[in-house]
């Protein structure tokens, strides 16, 4: 057996949880199946008990979806892995397991669209309640306190300001009033930020970003103790069935192997094109965490993990800039690209712009958007594996 606590998380992502059948294949096969044969009518009694080892069921047991949730389990430092559907999914299994009518959230004010909906719609419905507060002011956190809140939650970095949250000292905050802190890991990846080994007891991710890394597949993951995400998480996915398909769980696990060397490309490029653009006339700011003007510069080169020993820490490939002109100005820059996608995804080989004010936070009101700090003259781009002076020739058009 290997030790999977000395590797880097990059030769985990390549190595831990290498599944092989008698073939002996040495890349992953793909288990697309939805259910699983016995020897003997003794033989499957075993197994639906539990009393033997063996697959029973695709909704909860697949080898191909095994595989993946053991590999990120390994990557997060996790004892366990639940995989899901989608991003989405993950979050709603993580709270239909562990809470209930009741119990109150904290959560980061400027976390994903459809979380903060979930959130406020959806668990709201059932007698869970949420707080939302400044990311980044930990005393708010503090005074949303009350003697019911189980869960803290939050992003970092978050979109589309890439604002850093203090991990260690949200978990400590949390544990001191008997909660639990979750973190969704969507934007650096395990490669980049582990927030286990911070404090956090929980890892949430949406597979569909990063992990797959080429914009093919839906897919989610809730990673953390053997209780809470072994038994309770993995008993709400088994029974209410928001399962990830063995087909993606086997793009998934392709992926993962590149996620490392993706990773530092997004990064690298990111960084360039955020301080080619903080020279350009007609911008008022650039947000990324890797520039030292960035506010929470110096708590990500804490957090963050580094490309290489001794290299430059990984502060992810998401940049946001305001240009003067507002509203009008960013739809130029958006309108006078040729190569990248005017589309919202991110953690694609493809780079893409959006305009947050009118897409991603367009639902939210206006009111909401000022105190996220989403301007109009906002532009998000989120750096691709194009050779970065292409992407900077392409932007410097509408510029
Ligand atoms: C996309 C995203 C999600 C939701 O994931 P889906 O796979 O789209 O359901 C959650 N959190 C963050 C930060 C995201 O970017």
């Amino acid at each position: 057996m290997n030790d999977f606590t000395k590797w880097g998380p990059s030769t985990l992502g390549i190595r831990a949880a290498e599944p092989r059948t008698g073939e002996m294949e040495h890349s992953a096969a793909l288990h697309l199946t939805s259910s699983f044969v016995y020897t003997s009518a003794a033989e499957a009694a075993a197994v639906f008990a539990g009393e033997k080892k063996g697959n029973v069921y695709s909704r909860f047991t697949n080898p191909t979806v095994h595989a993946f949730e053991e590999r990120l389990a390994a990557m997060e430092g996790g004892d366990a892995c639940v995989a899901t559907a989608s991003g989405m999914s993950a979050i709603l299994s993580m709270c239909m397991a562990l809470l209930k009518a009741g119990d109150h959230i904290i959560a980061s004010r400027t976390l994903f669209g459809a979380t903060i909906n979930l959130f406020n719609n959806v668990l709201g419905k059932f007698g869970i309640d949420t707080t939302f507060v400044d990311p980044s002011d930990l005393n708010a956190w503090g005074a949303a306190l009350r003697p019911s809140t189980k869960l803290f939650f939050v992003e970092t970095p978050n979109n589309p300001l890439t604002e850093i949250a203090d991990i260690r000292a949200l978990a400590d905050i949390a544990h001191g009033a008997g909660a639990i802190l979750c973190v969704d890991n969507c934007f650096l990846s395990p490669v980049l930020q582990q927030p286990l080994k911070l404090g956090a007891d929980l890892v949430v991710h949406s597979a569909t970003k990063y992990l797959d890394g080429q914009g093919r597949c839906m897919g989610g993951a809730v990673v953390g103790d053997a209780q809470r995400v072994g038994k309770e998480v993995f008993g709400f996915m088994r029974t209410a069935g928001p399962s990830m398909s063995p087909f993606n769980a086997w793009v998934f696990l392709k992926g993962l192997e590149t996620l490392g060397l993706r990773m530092r490309a997004h990064c690298e490029s990111a960084l360039a094109l955020a301080q080619w653009l903080e020279a350009q006339k007609g911008i008022r700011r650039v947000f990324h965490p890797g520039l030292a003007s960035h506010p929470h510069h110096e708590l990500a080169k804490r957090q963050h993990l580094r490309l290489s020993p001794g290299g430059i820490t990984g502060f992810g490939g998401i940049v946001s800039f305001e240009v003067e002109g507002g509203r009008e100005a960013a739809w130029k820059v958006i309108d006078s690209v040729q190569m990248l996608s005017i589309t919202a995804n991110l953690g694609d080989t493809r780079t893409t712009i959006t305009h947050p004010a009118t897409t991603t936070h367009g639902r939210i009101s206006a009111e909401a958007r000022k105190l996220a700090g989403i301007t109009e003259g906002l532009v998000r781009v989120a750096v691709g594996l194009e050779n970065v002076e292409d992407i900077i020739n392409d932007l410097s058009g509408g510029l």
